[in-house]
């Protein structure tokens, strides 16, 4: 279903015509700048019995209802799901109808229906959960409290699903990663994402049994140090953000399923709020890949050289701790990850951009949705920016998302080694102590 309409601008009273395709989520906000004076126009579509809108910055006249668009006003095609390639006004050629036209194909039957089918699938989950954002940041937070039951209590009823548990740390833990699992699946692929998960708790159980002195010594530095709970902290806050942001990763979710263009740029249009609500987010996520790589590299030089701190020698010497290594740059880390156990997508870094972010060198026009980086330190003078599109930028925001969610599943194994694993060789050892004392009485 679309509404096409002339809208005047408050600010300007320029005329805007726009077609306006409906997505299934019950609010849809949607944003862009005034064509003529880059005034902030929001409109708000509510669906309802009947669909009604909340207008902020412009005003529906119905006299200026003219008909067909005849191109005497600048358009705008906007779509809360998918990404918007017009540039002007075509009949029949809305948002959705161009977007499908884009997905990869089958040399016979033309888009897969599979594909679509995953992709509504994803939209029908984010259209219930996103009202649920605060529910689940309150829920993660009940985790580190002390009332674990109502921790469990909450994420069963998040996830209405019933564990057979105790309130012992792996039970807690297994709540927990329902709970993510569950509530993520729209953001990430599920295959690959599961077999991930089993490939990962196979080896580490595996070194954990090869090279136990080893694998001791570094599980120990890193829960004495606090630094494995820290870690499984900071991820555990980028989850609820990501939930907020799932208004403008829609488009990017649905890139999923497109041919991947030859130059590899992604120029399709975001219908809603921009590159500034979303920036911070990235920025963090690739703070906790940076942590993350240490356990990365850690496992990575227990594979090949039987001890967590021991580094491939590189240049006449070698890093001599995993500490050394955590205080390395993001890019300077993977040079020290030799034949490594872990691909990384390079898609989900752009350190040029990243830095940029951090250092305030960005810029964003709002009208052609183009980020400008300003990544090379050049003092005040700031002239070779290199760019991106905002969709792009979605597209890298969630592909960093979803690399931080699979090494979330290395501290998950790591977690339930020492809960389960370790725990019981305490238990064998003392019994077998135990044992040895009523032999010798
Ligand atoms: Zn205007």
């Amino acid at each position: 279903m679309n509404h096409v309409g002339t809208f005047t601008c408050e600010t300007c009273e320029g005329d805007i015509d726009c077609r306006i395709g409906f997505s299934n989520r019950k609010t849809q906000p949607l944003s862009f700048p005034c064509p003529h004076c880059d005034a902030l126009i929001e409109i708000t579509l509510f669906l309802n019995d009947s669909p009604s809108f909340k207008l902020n910055g412009v005003i529906n006249d119905p006299e200026k209802r003219y008909g067909m668009f005849d191109g005497r006003n600048p358009f705008i095609d906007l779509h809360l799901d998918f990404p918007v390639w017009s540039t002007t006004y075509v009949p029949g050629h809305t948002p959705y109808l161009m977007a499908i036209q884009k997905m990869r194909k089958d040399p016979q039957e033309g888009a897969r229906e599979s594909d679509y089918l995953h992709f509504q699938q994803r939209l029908n989950h984010l259209n219930e959960l996103h009202e649920k954002s605060k529910d689940l940041k309150r829920t993660l937070r009940l985790y580190y409290g002390e009332n674990k039951k109502l921790f469990v209590k909450k994420a069963e009823e998040f996830t209405e699903e019933k564990l057979e548990r105790t309130l012992a740390m792996e039970d807690i833990n297994l709540a927990l990663y329902r709970l993510i699992s569950t509530t993520f699946l729209p953001f990430i692929d599920p295959i690959s994402t599961a077999t991930f998960t089993s490939e990962i708790s196979d080896l580490v159980v595996d070194i954990g049994t090869k090279n136990k002195q080893a694998f001791d010594d570094f599980m120990d530095e890193i829960i004495s140090t606090n630094f494995l709970a820290n870690l499984q902290r900071d991820c555990l806050e980028i989850y609820p953000r990501i939930l907020n942001a799932e208004i403008a990763l829609r488009p990017a979710l649905f890139m999923d399923f497109v041919e991947e263009q030859p130059d590899n740029r992604i120029s399709g249009k975001i219908s809603t709020k921009d590159f500034n609500e979303y920036k911070d987010l990235y920025k963090d996520i690739t703070e906790i890949l940076g942590k993350q790589l240490s356990l990365v590299a850690a496992i990575n030089n227990i594979i090949h050289r039987q001890n967590h701190n021991k580094f491939k020698p590189k240049d006449g010497g070698a890093l001599s701790s995993i500490s050394k290594f955590a205080d390395k740059t993001l890019s300077e880390k993977f040079k020290y990850l030799d034949d490594c156990w872990f691909k990384f997508d390079d898609a989900a870094l752009n350190t040029g951009a990243r830095n940029a972010i951090a250092h305030y060198a960005t810029e964003y026009d709002e009208k052609t949705q183009i980020i400008q980086y300003f990544s090379e330190k050049e003092g005040l003078k700031q002239e070779k920016p290199q760019e991106m599109f905002f969709l792009e930028f979605m597209r890298m925001l969630l592909i960093a998302f979803r690399e931080m969610h699979y090494l979330h599943h290395v501290i998950k194994s790591l977690f339930y080694y020492e809960f389960i694993i370790n725990k019981n060789t305490r238990k064998i050892s003392s019994n077998s102590k135990d044992e040895k004392r009523k032999h010798k009485q």
